[in-house]
């Protein structure tokens, strides 16, 4: 029997909707329970994918090739489950749905409205492509009181109605501030929010309440009364010092036991020992060494959301902390500025769009292959340190991309067409912006003896892609002359994959992203391999 958790969120946005969501899904799974994840967006785009990282963060990729929310990421780093396609839907796909149905004529010359037509298919997404999980966590996005979100409350408010407790439950966090001219935590907030709720029929059943100090039990006792709930079911979430801190912090607070006694669900205490062996490992490293990490939308770290974890785990696993410097790329555009980049222990450059900033780019990828200092290319970090080694090793000064406008050696450039299983992709530079990439799980074969033969340690991969354009196989030869290897590629052997230069400490580039598969108990294997180069170069230093 598979039971509903429905989550909502209340007072202000980036309350932790989201790792609370993927931390109840954990918990439930340390408690034997199988779970699948699920968010719901209440933005009009139909992903995404084509919105800025300022506007939303991280563009998180499914294997299945979904450009979808970064909550998507929280959820398979805490659970393990791989996300899917069918895991994130958006105002703009429910309503494209609905809209095409009508034009087939399926709705039998029915007025098309909000209720009853959009809020089932709101309800059919909810309920589609499961497998008989005993848990379907199902986060809301946005904030109670939002226009944009309210057919979602009144299709989980159907749902809740058609299920019944024994199968649904809701969940609203809220958060609790503290008020240093008072002196006081207030309450006020959670009421106002819950009875927001309450006005569109929808009564939670457990209360999350973010809170920078302990919420004294009175306050909890008003805030149960107030708001309709069992006192034990006010569970307070303190900021803890790290993400993986908040399995145990939740635990101990009885979210998942409220959970469970709401269902009439016995068994044991789940087992967290591996959560706080992280949280240990995190909490007393062994030694720091310091990223640099050059990018664009380091003004917004959400825009990192994937990578920034994915570090993490590659010291979790060398047990060291890893110190991140974001640096805006442009900076390395001026004069003097690579001078930035003498303390750090490795240089990564990320994917990234445009031409703004590739410069600078470009430039940190010549600091760390010219004084040897480890480097990992991701996506368009690749693609730049390519254009680098092509007009600085391989004498071709016009080597760019096209991705910036015509070019003598487009060492980079637009993929038209390639293969995907049997199928043929095809695209062309008019095209539409939204879903067109090289997206989701692609195969690459790696070469036997290769450095990333080594850190993989096979020869059969498979990673997640978001790309339009490609390093330029035609380049291969040139390029392999003066010691920029092609190690990884496409099964048909046409697209780049990998790139390594052999005479180098560590100097590797993906076309792919591994920071999106990267967990606390299985560090990607790159970033696993990045780190302990980062540290060798640290003993150096
Ligand atoms: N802008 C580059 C491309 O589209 C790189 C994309 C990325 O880094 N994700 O190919």
């Amino acid at each position: 029997m598979t039971r509903f958790i429905f989550i909502t969120g209340g007072v202000t946005s980036s309350l932790g909707k989201g790792l609370t969501s993927a931390v109840l899904g954990a918990l439930l799974q340390a408690r034997g329970f199988t779970v699948r994840l699920r968010k719901l967006d209440p933005y009009l785009n139909v992903d995404p994918g084509t919105m800025s990282p300022y506007q939303h963060g991280e563009v998180y990729v499914t294997d299945d090739g979904a450009e979808t929310d970064l909550d998507l990421g929280h959820y398979e780093r805490f659970t393990g489950v791989p996300t899917r396609r069918s895991d994130n839907v958006t105002t703009g796909q429910i309503y494209s749905k609905v809209i095409a149905r009508e034009r087939r004529g399926d709705y039998l010359g029915a007025t098309i409205q909000v209720i009853p037509h959009v809020t089932d298919a709101i309800k059919e997404f909810i309920r589609a492509d499961l497998a008989g999980e005993d848990f379907v966590v199902c986060e809301i996005g946005g904030t109670v009181g939002d226009i944009e979100g309210l057919p979602y409350l009144e299709a989980i408010r159907q749902l809740g109605n058609e299920l019944g407790p024994a199968r649904s439950i809701f969940v609203h966090l809220t958060l609790v501030p503290y008020l240093a001219a008072a002196g006081e935590l207030k309450t006020k907030p959670t009421q106002h929010s819950v009875k927001e709720l309450q006005s569109v029929g929808i009564q939670p059943d457990i209360l999350v309440c973010r809170s920078e100090r302990p919420i004294p039990a009175e306050a909890q006792r008003k805030i149960a009364l107030f708001c309709n709930v069992r006192p034990s079911a006010v569970i307070q979430g303190l900021d803890v010092d790290t993400i993986y801190a908040v399995p145990r912090a939740y635990h101990e607070e009885g979210l998942d036991d409220e959970v469970c006694r709401h269902f009439g669900l016995t068994g044991g205490a789940p087992d967290l020992a591996r959560w706080d062996r992280i949280t240990e490992r995190i909490r007393k490293p062994d030694g720091e060494v310091t990223i640099g990490v050059i990018g664009k939308y380091t003004a917004l770290l959400d825009s990192y959301k994937s990578l920034a974890e994915a570090m993490t785990h590659g010291g979790i696993a060398n047990n060291v902390r890893v110190k991140v410097n974001w640096l805006d790329s442009e900076i390395f555009e001026g004069e003097g500025a690579i001078q930035r980049l003498e303390d750090v222990h490795g240089i990564l450059v990320p994917g990234g769009f445009g031409e703004r900033g590739a410069e600078g780019k470009i430039a940190a990828a010549r600091f760390a292959r010219e004084r040897r200092v480890p480097y990992f290319g991701i996506c368009f970090g690749m693609q730049m340190a390519v254009i680098e080694t092509a007009r600085n090793l391989a004498d071709l000064p016009a080597a760019g991309s096209t991705e910036f406008g015509p070019c003598q050696d487009p060492i980079v450039g637009l993929l038209t067409e390639w293969t995907l299983g049997n199928r043929i992709e095809r695209r062309n530079v008019d095209g539409e912006k939204g879903g067109t990439m090289r997206l989701g799980a692609y195969p690459c074969m790696i070469e036997e003896g290769s450095r990333i033969h080594g850190v993989y340690g096979k020869t059969e991969i498979s990673e997640r892609h978001r790309h339009r354009y490609e390093v330029n196989i035609n380049y291969r030869e040139v390029l392999e002359r003066v010691g920029v290897h092609f190690s990884g590629l496409s099964p048909d052997g046409v697209l780049p994959e990998i790139v390594e230069i052999e005479d180098h400490p560590w100097f590797i580039g993906v076309q792919f992203h591994p920071e999106l598969k990267s967990k606390p108990f299985e560090p990607h294997p790159l970033f696993t391999s990045f780190i302990e180069a980062a540290v060798a170069q640290s003993r150096l230093m």
